[in-house]
């Protein structure tokens, strides 16, 4: 996309989240629910297929200008971006990584358009963290595998016409490389979808356990192919999907800060503002200088990772640095508020509850933290430190 069009994408998407999505975030709160008129407007502003090339009717567009999309989209609450996050990223990039041609042919359109939900099938009730150690098992019956097991928070389950289903093929093998990637339909037989959980915050968006049993798969679903293949290709999809959820962040951030900055110029105590405290002040000027550097931090790491760079430790760095600094805005700007910061009329409270889960999912900051320090060994041990 050249830099004119971008910048019209950006300054439209910013009016629509701003006009129309901010209006509907209490309500979609209370209601656990995104209006059904609101998934037809993503579709038609391309949205669940920002980042699948336009050959399969997506927008096609590089990391560095899908995070300048996000920063916009974080501005409102999480679950809006939910509704196709999945699509532009867990979902929908290890097919487009990894997939055969008659894979992307098969879907990439129909999830570009928003026909189909993707969801990515990962975790189980015994392996979070350690993602390697997936239990839920296929085994190989003529053309066919036969799936059993449980995933557990998955991301749109209750919507997902298809799951990227990680599930160990080779029972011998316990590690990664015993892990094949699979698409499978959602109305397959043998299929459960578990009820909602009931999250502490992100009210509108859904997750679930996805139940396998006995659920049969052809051999052809396999992405890309070749079984073993399967962790390869999550990992891939994650760098990606890190950047994504720190540029998500840093949107969330900006309005956290919009709301605290407003509030103190309203609000008056001992005859004056509360903003005149410098106090206060300085809670604000902790927040953007943080939401600044993470800002800067996204925006290198997403322009190489767009040239072609490998940026594993970065996008790490990233998503550790930018989901803590969330943390910590969310935390000034309910002390901003003082008792009105915990009350859910205003929206800090509730972005305070959403923003907790940046913490944890796609990898929890501890296992960020992992992630950084291998790569700081490695590169030590081969002399290549910066
Ligand atoms: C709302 C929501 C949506 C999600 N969506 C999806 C989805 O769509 N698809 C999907 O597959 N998964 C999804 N997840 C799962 C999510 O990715 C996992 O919850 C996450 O990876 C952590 O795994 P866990 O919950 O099992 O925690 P654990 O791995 O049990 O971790 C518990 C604690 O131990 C720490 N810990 C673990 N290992 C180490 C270590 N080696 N060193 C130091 N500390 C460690 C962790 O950092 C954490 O603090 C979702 C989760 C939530 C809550």
């Amino acid at each position: 996309m050249d830099q004119e069009t971008l910048e019209q994408t950006r300054q439209t998407l910013r009016r629509y989240v701003r006009e129309r999505l901010v209006p509907l975030e209490q309500q979609v709160a209370e209601e656990d629910r995104i209006p059904d008129e609101i998934r037809a407007e993503f579709a038609g502003m391309g949205l669940f297929g920002l980042s699948i090339p336009e050959e399969y009717g997506g927008l096609g567009l590089t990391l560095a200008e899908e995070v300048e999309l996000v920063f916009e989209l974080g501005w409102t609450s999480p679950a809006f971006r939910s509704m196709f996050g999945t699509n532009v990223g867990i979902g929908s990039q290890g097919i487009l990584i990894d997939g055969t041609p008659e894979q992307k042919q098969a879907w990439l359109p129909k999830l570009a358009s928003g026909e189909v939900i993707a969801s990515f099938a990962l975790t189980e009730p015994e392996a979070g963290s350690d993602a390697a150690s997936v239990r839920t098992r296929a085994e190989r019956q003529g053309d066919h595998y036969v799936i059993n097991g449980t995933k557990r928070f998955i991301t749109n389950a209750p919507h997902a016409g298809i799951f990227t289903l990680m599930a160990r093929t080779d029972p011998a093998n316990k590690g990664a490389g015993g892990v094949t990637a699979f698409i499978v339909e959602a109305n397959t037989p043998g299929i459960t979808i578990g009820r909602h959980d009931r999250k502490m915050g992100q009210r509108g968006s859904h997750t679930a356990d996805v139940i396998f049993d006995n659920a049969k798969v052809p051999a052809a679903n396999i992405i890309g192919g070749r079984e073993g293949q399967g962790f390869k290709t999550a990992m891939k999809v994650l760098d990606r999907g890190r950047l994504h959820i720190s540029a998500m962040c840093v949107g969330a951030a900006e309005r956290l800060i919009h709301e605290a900055v407003s509030y103190a110029r309203d609000r008056r105590q001992f005859g004056q503002p509360i903003a005149e405290f410098q106090l206060v002040q300085a809670m604000l000027a902790d927040c953007r200088a943080e939401a600044y550097a993470a800002r800067c931090m996204i925006r290198d790491a997403a322009r190489r990772y767009s040239a072609g760079e490998t940026v594993a430790m970065e996008a790490s760095c990233c998503k550790y640095f930018a989901s803590e600094m969330v943390g910590r805005v969310a935390d000034r700007a309910v002390q901003i508020h003082g008792g009105s910061g915990y009350i859910q009329d205003f929206a800090v409270e509730r972005f305070y509850r959403d923003v907790r889960l940046f913490r944890l999912y796609e990898g929890t900051s501890q296992i960020q933290q992992i992630v950084i320090a291998r790569q700081m060994l490695k590169q030590a041990e081969a002399g290549t430190e910066a």
